[in-house]
């Protein structure tokens, strides 16, 4: 399952069938407007060059704090303060609002809806995953050269690639064709 901030972590896109190859979707206005589109958040596009660099910044923190949570299984490594030094950037305004079902419920609006908002947004969804669900569930995909992260929502916690259909069979794939070379040789 992709959610916010794992959207956001995933914009450092790698190729899954070649190694290395990788691109910076993040500095793509076509990839922010659709971010934004997507999840349903407002700031203006292109991001500037400060902008970016912020988010590339937060990009690279939530992506190391991935890495240890995967390996470690903990979230000690989180600078919480860090975390909240960014959603504080962005206060909010609280209001009710109507959803699809007519239910009314309490909803906070960002004063400023801009790059900064966009971030607290992101955080508040990483400090979500990992306060209020379950941090062995966060994974990144087992092909090497795809590193795609996502949450394990499956009812058998067994998920090990980021698609069945893609990475899931290009290592089952990788893996006969090994076992084969190895066969031959011996
Ligand atoms: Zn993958």
């Amino acid at each position: 399952m992709d959610t916010l901030w794992t959207d956001f972590i995933n914009s450092d896109w790698h190729d899954f069938r070649e190694s290395g190859k990788h691109e910076d979707r993040l500095v793509l206005s076509s990839w922010q407007k659709q971010f934004l589109h997507d999840w349903q958040l407002k700031s203006s596009v292109p991001a500037t060059n400060i902008e970016l660099k912020a988010l590339q910044t937060l990009r690279k923190l939530l992506h190391n704090y991935t890495l240890a949570i995967v390996k470690e299984s903990s979230a000690d490594l989180i600078d919480w303060n860090e975390l909240n030094r960014i959603m504080a950037q962005s206060p909010v305004i609280r209001q009710w609002n109507k959803d699809d079902q007519e239910n009314r419920h309490v909803t906070y609006i960002p004063l400023v809806q801009d790059w900064n908002s966009v971030m607290a947004e992101v955080v508040s969804d990483f400090v979500h995953t990992v306060l209020d669900q379950d941090i062995q569930r966060i994974r990144i995909c087992d092909n090497p050269d795809c590193r795609w992260v996502f949450y394990d929502d499956t009812r058998s916690r067994t998920k090990r690639y980021c698609e069945d259909k893609t990475c899931g069979n290009l290592m089952k794939v990788r893996r006969f064709r090994a076992k084969k070379g190895s066969s031959r040789s011996q």
